[in-house]
């Protein structure tokens, strides 16, 4: 025990032991993820293709299978260092709490304005954009984390950014939307009527709310019709699980430095940047078979991609402008039920994620809303961060696998990414407190049905 306590509460990297490169962990993978297809031809969508529409550099980055180690910028690294190294925490108060002989730590991303991992892709999107000497970029938002991190980002390498803002969100999520335009970005709700795309939706479907994947539609339009603007993504696409491999990186340069080796490995997965980013370099080693490790990714049973999607070529948006991507999906137009992890809401999951997992070299599990956020309570009193509610996914999982521990006397150490956090999520803590939260399944017939659907690709 006296030995235990050697390892202090935040294992802080210092500057100089900060990553200088992203680590592609394609580069070790034996089945590659499926490429990119062009929608109209079904061929695999060329470089010259996908720079009409992403950054040239960043396409270079996506089409990457085989370059393990990608320098990062010095620009970027000089703006990762306001935030960064993020600490990883030894969940002391939570073991205790939960009597377990589990060790328990989490990686915390939510340290800084946009409040969550996505600033780290948003800053090096925003930094080739800049670079390619454009005037901006286009991007859709759901709940608002990734607008606000792009807005931040943009705002830095002072490019014009236009946000948009899925309807449903932009009036329930006034303040999401103010923080945006503190950092300069003009925010437009979705479906609008600016675009063709918006427009047809708009006549088809008479005061709709929106969807991420109608947001995504329009702000590819935009971006394609604009010179000098291109549209950026913030998660599923194998560029921003590349960029958020710091996460990864830095948490293993963290449990080096005490020689702690990681049994478990937990991520919530919406599109799967921030799980893939934490698991990288951990799922390199179990590539080249180093070591070993178990990888868990949660969803939530409302949207459950790995768990219940069929693993298929697909549509990224609803507008079906976007390249095909090879993925576990529920389809394209399969709307998730009014959850409050709006981060986790998308039908697909990242390719590179996709392929892992059909490979079995990673786990997934689902899990209801109201244990979701009985997790996070049980979290916030004892660790004291009030934690985002798709972080929360990955709390669960982590109790869950420490209480298993509690039955078995298993000493096991378990390593969560702990996402970002939820002062903008508080109606959903209200529902929670409330009584008012349901935990809406799909029924198997209703998954069919969007299964069905799926683009017929041979
Ligand atoms: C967007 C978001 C997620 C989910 O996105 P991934 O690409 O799956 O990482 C998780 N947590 C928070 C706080 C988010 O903002």
């Amino acid at each position: 025990m006296a030995e235990e306590k050697k390892i202090p509460y935040k294992i802080y990297l210092e500057e100089n032991e900060m990553p200088k490169q992203w680590y592609n962990v394609r580069a070790d993978m034996k089945n590659k993820p499926a490429p990119l297809l062009n929608p109209g031809t079904h061929q695999p969508m060329t470089a010259e293709e996908l720079g009409g529409v992403f950054c040239e550099e960043l396409v270079q980055q996506e089409l990457d299978n085989d370059n393990a180690y990608i320098d990062i910028p010095e620009e970027i690294r000089d703006f990762y260092k306001m935030y960064r190294p993020s600490p990883l925490v030894r969940a002391y108060c939570l073991e205790e709490k939960l009597q377990t002989p589990a060790k328990i730590y989490y990686k915390f991303e939510g340290n800084n304005t946009s409040g969550s991992h996505k600033l780290n892709s948003a800053i090096a999107q925003a930094y080739y954009a800049k670079k390619q000497g454009l005037k901006g970029v286009t991007t859709e938002t759901g709940a608002g984390q990734w607008g606000t991190a792009l807005s931040m980002a943009c705002s830095y390498f002072d490019l014009d950014c236009k946000v948009y803002m899925v309807k449903v969100s932009y009036e329930q999520k006034p303040f999401r939307r103010e923080v945006m335009r503190v950092y300069g970005a003009s925010v437009t709700p979705s479906p609008s009527m600016e675009t063709e795309i918006g427009k047809k939706i708009n006549a088809e479907h008479p005061g709709t709310t929106g969807s991420l994947g109608c947001a995504i539609s329009e702000a590819v339009e935009v971006a394609v019709k604009n010179p000098g603007y291109r549209y950026v993504l913030g998660s599923v696409l194998n560029q921003v699980l590349l960029h958020q491999s710091v996460i990864g990186l830095e948490t293993k340069a963290a449990l080096d430095k005490y020689n702690i080796k990681p049994d478990i490995i937990i991520g919530c997965a919406g599109g799967g940047s921030n799980l893939g980013g934490l698991i990288s370099p951990f799922m390199g080693e179990k590539l080249r078979g180093e070591a070993d490790y178990r990888i868990i990714a949660v969803e939530p049973a409302s949207c459950p991609s790995f768990t219940r999607g069929r693993y298929a070529y697909d549509f990224a948006d609803t507008g079906m402008v976007c390249p095909l991507a090879k993925m576990y999906t529920l389809g394209s137009d399969f709307i998730p039920s009014a959850n409050h992890a709006g981060g986790l809401r998308y039908h697909g999951m990242s390719p590179v994620l996709s392929q892992l997992y059909d490979d079995g070299l990673m786990e997934a599990v689902s899990v209801e809303q109201t244990r979701v956020f009985e997790a996070a309570e049980q979290f916030a009193r004892v660790e004291g961060i009030l934690p985002a509610p798709e972080s929360s996914h990955a709390i669960r999982a982590a109790i869950d696998e420490a209480l298993k521990c509690k039955e078995t006397g298993e000493e096991k150490t378990i390593v969560f990414g702990l996402t970002g956090t939820g002062y903008f999520d508080m109606v959903a803590y209200e529902k929670y407190h409330d009584g008012k939260m349901d935990d809406y399944i799909p029924s198997d017939e209703e998954l069919a049905k969007y299964a069905a659907k799926l683009p017929k690709i041979d």
